[in-house]
């Protein structure tokens, strides 16, 4: 089976757009600030965007309202071409972990992920379709962690659900993931080590405590 390259499926959909001389709405998901940062400078150009941070798999309660921060101030530094607004969503950090319950050993990547990115696809698939907005997608396809071709199809199947346009998109391609490296350094941004959930953290924590482990023995 040909493998859809999602990015071209978005170019195509704001060319058609730009030919019809439309400026559509889109409500984008958005995990953090560096990750929103090269797709707001692209999608800026062409929708009225309004960011939804929405992220309740967010631990500690200290790195959720870092990571908000830095989302606001990046949306009020940055330059764009039409306005960004900006919603937060609500902080319900039970429906996290009733979702990932009997998921926790899970590594990144794996069921607990493809559930937290559907949890928060819907919710922002719901909220575009309460507020009217044209289009809702996100920023995680941008991370090199993630696979498009998974959240393309969670997205696909929320759009049919949910009934509102999903915004085919993959940010890495087209050096979209160094050039979000570039304006994090740019605008001096916090950059989290972690993916965001306890999970995830404790994972990485143990990797380096390895990695620092190794080293040292090699050292000696
Ligand atoms: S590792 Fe990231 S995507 Fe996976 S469950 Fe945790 S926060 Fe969600």
């Amino acid at each position: 089976m040909n493998k859809v390259n999602y990015q071209i499926v978005m170019e195509d959909i704001i060319k058609e757009n730009v030919k019809q001389d439309k400026v559509p709405t889109l409500l984008l998901h958005s995990c953090c600030a560096p990750c929103s940062s090269y797709c707001l400078e692209l999608l800026s150009q062409y929708f009225k965007v309004t960011v939804f941070y929405y992220n309740p798999n967010i631990y500690p309660e200290e790195e959720y309202y870092m990571r908000v921060k830095e989302q606001q101030r990046f949306i009020k530094e940055f330059p764009a071409k039409n306005p960004i607004s900006f919603i937060e969503g609500d902080y319900d950090t039970k429906r996290f972990y009733d979702m990932a319950r009997g998921l926790e050993k899970v590594k990144e990547g794996g069921e607990r992920c493809l559930k937290c990115y559907e949890m928060r696809l819907r919710e922002s698939a719901e909220i575009a379709k309460e507020k009217s907005f044209d289009y809702f997608t996100t920023t995680l396809s941008i991370s090199p962690m993630k696979k498009s071709a998974v959240l393309n199809q969670i997205g696909e199947k929320i759009q049919n659900e949910v009934g509102v346009s999903y915004l085919f998109s993959d940010f890495k391609k087209k050096n979209g993931y160094k050039r979000s490296t570039e304006l994090s350094n740019e605008y001096n941004m916090y950059r989290q080590y972690y993916c965001g959930c306890v999970f995830s953290k404790r994972q990485r924590d143990e990797e380096i405590a390895a990695k620092e482990k190794a080293a040292m023995e090699i050292e000696n």
